[in-house]
């Protein structure tokens, strides 16, 4: 199979599922992924990112200089390269602008109240970077004191930043990120909030960093992820009990 083609098709298929979930409008958000050590492949600027051909793609050098393609790298591949130049596990980073969370950022709120056991897992610590003229270093300069800490930043008045091991992962962050968020949302209007909390918030943490270490290196297939997530689970729960 030809990487770069299938890679280009993950892309492609980011770019549909983030329109078609009303996470972009008109030509926002950008997608890009890691082709090789020293190459990247972008979603060009001023294409509506629902209707991408693979062909429509960018290749650039890691500092966003372009090396094949007929359109322009996107005006926001700056946040992409600050993510690729401070994380080596990072292949693929997602932006976009999903309208709850986004609500959040523009509120000057983080949807981080630990409401939900999967979110807590899957992203970890949310960032909220100051706001910063789109396009220009003052984004970048924004997010830089996140980015090594966490997969998911919210960008003040503008959207969020997932990134992950892969195109696949990171969108999943982004539609976890705008779920809990709107989850949160729904908390605020019911005017009540049942958050995790002590040893149950400690016990998910302990989890996540568990997993964090043993997904360092890939698993086999899906069937092995489950039973590492499964043996993990285990783990941390009978060492908890130990310890109470
Ligand atoms: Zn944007």
């Amino acid at each position: 199979m030809n990487t770069e083609s299938a890679l280009r098709d993950s892309i492609v298929e980011v770019g549909r599922r983030l329109y078609a979930r009303g996470y972009l409008a008109g030509a926002d958000g950008n997608v890009s992924a890691r082709l090789g050590a020293r190459r990247l492949l972008v979603t060009p600027s001023g294409v509506c990112k629902g209707f991408m051909k693979p062909a429509d793609l960018v290749v650039t050098d890691m500092s966003g200089g372009p090396v094949s393609g007929n359109g322009a790298p996107s005006s926001e591949l700056k946040m992409h390269l600050l993510i690729y130049a401070a994380r080596p596990d990072v292949a693929a980073v997602v932006h976009a602008h999903p309208p709850v969370v986004t609500g959040y950022a523009a509120a000057g709120l983080k949807p981080d109240s630990p409401v939900i056991a999967e979110a807590i897992l899957t992203l970890g610590k949310i960032a909220l970077a100051p706001y910063g003229t789109p396009g220009t270093a003052e984004v970048t300069d924004g997010m830089r004191a996140f980015v090594n800490d966490c997969d998911a930043i919210l960008m003040a008045n503008h959207g969020a930043v997932t990134c992950g091991a892969d195109v696949e992962k990171a969108l999943f962050k982004m539609e976890t990120l705008e779920h809990i968020a709107e989850i949160n949302l729904v908390t605020e209007v019911l005017g009540r909030k049942s958050e995790i909390a002590g040893g149950n918030l400690k016990k998910l943490l302990a989890l996540r960093a568990a997993l964090a270490k043993k997904t360092a290196a890939p698993p086999d297939g899906p069937g092995r992820l489950a039973s590492l997530i499964a043996d993990t689970i285990a783990e941390v729960l009978s060492e908890h009990e130990r310890r109470k």
